[in-house]
């Protein structure tokens, strides 16, 4: 018999690989990460994240490390030349899309930082200078070729390989998954600096003038993030300096020192099919576009979400390993729409045609007292702030029972973590939340291997608030998955559907 060094193997100890290992970690899943570089990265790439992150976050227990080191962000501003015309204040009706902060500005390796101290407190660290150079599949395990600190060849055997290592992933290629390819023909510029700005120290303020557009991000210890595009530059990734950009910047911005500076050319690279046999691909692996909108970290921290139960679910024999089919026909679409809106904007701001001019110079203007009065009705503001925030993913396929009366307790939505008694804010198993009247007896939810925490809301005040803001009918029933989306939505007449629920995890699913 085949001797196997562990369960999974994550290549890649960048966001998503790292809170794919916390995901495992939670369900006590046994895995192995390994990382070619050295050191970590002291500067950042990402740094926006969004609320739909931040409800992971709470399940990891580790939401308020993560907002105590970030800048909250209160208000976003665009401006045109130096007028500002959009305002959005991000505390306004935003109760209605989340119960937690609807922005928030953390640097990539600080937030690194707190999913690694999650795993060393679980005993788990990441193996740093652990190259994987080759790997095949046969008779359903991988064999893992790495090179460990530059020199020495090992082998490692595992039953999953993951693909967390990033847009050029070396799993891509050597699992041959075709991708969808796009290149962005403009480059953007990303200087992190200290200084300071002539605004509020938790405002986002997007600016588009004659010289290009530019966002600039607060981020806490007097450091600031502009990124940016200049029409009159052609921006080089290894000629263009901080030098040759500033006098083209913005007024208002104090540098007093660059601490990095960096040109990107973005390309559009989204894989086929984010599984191949037993190997998967997550975060950047499996796509990876420009940073408008600032969703790709956000997107991968979902990738892990979604793949991480299905994969400890499947290790432990209470599910059949055909529910990972489920993984790519549930995140590929979402990750695509999101992926094209933020092409389109990205376009829209940067493209240098004749005709791109003209809408910035001659219609933008002529628009801008049009589009302030429609953002400020509140419909239209959280339309626009929900679109950001991934709270508007939902799941489609075998695992999601669809239900036309379900409201605001959509199947296939995430249900937010804040709306759960503290207790089961941390659970791991399926949660069957009853609210209002509804008695439901045992047999409905009890079957042989799966654990189901139940939690009755009953008519409570809480329950009542739940149900006004959801428009629900007070005696309902969800089921939730241990991602937190919803499964199965039903009134009584709906009970029967939970049992052929559990049944159909261990059976075969034609997913694809
Ligand atoms: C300038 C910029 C700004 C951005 N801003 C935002 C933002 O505000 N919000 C947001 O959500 N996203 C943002 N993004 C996107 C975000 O940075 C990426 O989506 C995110 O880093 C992807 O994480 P990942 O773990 O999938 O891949 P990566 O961060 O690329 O990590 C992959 C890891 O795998 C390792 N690796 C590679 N090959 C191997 C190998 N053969 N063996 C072992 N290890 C290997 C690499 O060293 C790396 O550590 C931004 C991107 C850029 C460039």
């Amino acid at each position: 018999m085949k001797r196997i060094d562990t369960d999974i193997l994550i290549s890649g100890a960048g966001p998503s690989g790292l809170m794919l290992g916390c995901q495992l970690s939670l369900h006590g899943v046994e895995f192995m990460i390994i990382e070619k570089r050295t050191h970590r990265k002291e500067y950042s790439g990402a740094l926006v994240i969004h609320p739909a992150s931040l409800e992971i976050f709470a399940r990891l227990n580790i939401l308020d490390k993560v907002l105590q080191a970030a800048t909250l962000v209160d208000s976003i501003n665009f401006n045109w030349q130096n007028k500002k015309f959009l305002h959005f204040s991000t505390h306004k009706s935003v109760n209605d899309i989340t119960t937690y902060p609807l922005i928030i500005l953390l640097e990539q390796y600080l937030l690194e930082e707190i999913l690694i101290d999650y795993l060393s407190n679980k005993d788990i660290s990441t193996k740093n200078d652990f190259e994987l150079i080759d790997a095949y599949e046969s008779d359903n395990f991988i064999t893992a070729h790495v090179v460990k600190h530059k020199y020495n060849s090992i082998t490692i055997t595992c039953r999953y390989l993951i693909g967390a290592d990033g847009k050029d992933s070396i799993v891509r290629h050597l699992f041959k998954i075709p991708t969808k390819n796009r290149y962005d023909k403009q480059s953007v510029f990303i200087m992190d600096f200290m200084g300071g700005i002539d605004s509020n120290p938790h405002e986002m303020n997007f600016i588009f003038n004659d010289s290009g557009s530019f966002g600039i991000f607060p981020l806490k210890n007097g450091s600031v993030r502009l990124d940016g595009h200049v029409k009159d530059l052609k921006l080089k990734s290894n000629e263009t300096k901080s030098e040759n950009i500033i006098q083209h910047l913005p007024s208002g911005l104090s540098i007093e020192r660059v601490k990095w500076f960096s040109v990107f050319t973005c390309s559009y690279v989204l894989a086929n099919n984010f599984r191949s046999g037993n190997c998967f691909l997550i975060g950047d692996a499996a796509h990876s576009h420009n940073p408008v909108g600032g969703q790709g970290m956000n997107s991968g921290f979902q990738d892990a979400a979604n793949l991480g139960w299905k994969l400890a679910f499947v290790l432990k024999g209470i599910a059949h390993d055909s529910i990972l089919n489920t993984y790519t026909t549930e995140r590929k679409p979402v990750v695509k729409t999101i992926m094209d809106k933020s092409t389109f904007f990205f376009n829209l701001v940067t493209q240098k045609t004749k005709l791109h001019s003209f809408f910035w110079l001659r219609t933008i203007p002529l628009l801008v007292p049009v589009f302030s009065k429609i953002v400020d009705n509140t419909k239209v503001r959280n339309y626009m702030l929900n679109s950001v925030s991934q709270l508007w993913i939902r799941y489609n396929g075998p695992l999601i029972v669809p239900n036309r009366n379900a409201n605001g307790l959509s199947p296939g939505k995430l249900y937010k973590t804040a709306d759960l008694p503290v207790d089961f804010r941390q659970s791991v198993n399926f949660k069957l939340i009853i609210f209002g009247d509804l008695l439901i007896h045992p047999y409905y939810w009890t079957n042989g291997s799966i654990s189901v925490d139940v939690i009755e809301i009953g008519n409570t005040r809480t329950a009542s608030d739940i149900f006004k803001r959801l428009r629900i009918k007070s005696s309902c029933f969800i089921l939730l998955r241990p991602d937190n989306h919803i499964a199965i939505f039903g009134e009584e007449n709906d009970l029967h559907k939970i049992k052929p629920y559990f049944k159909q995890l261990k059976r075969e699913q034609n997913t694809i």
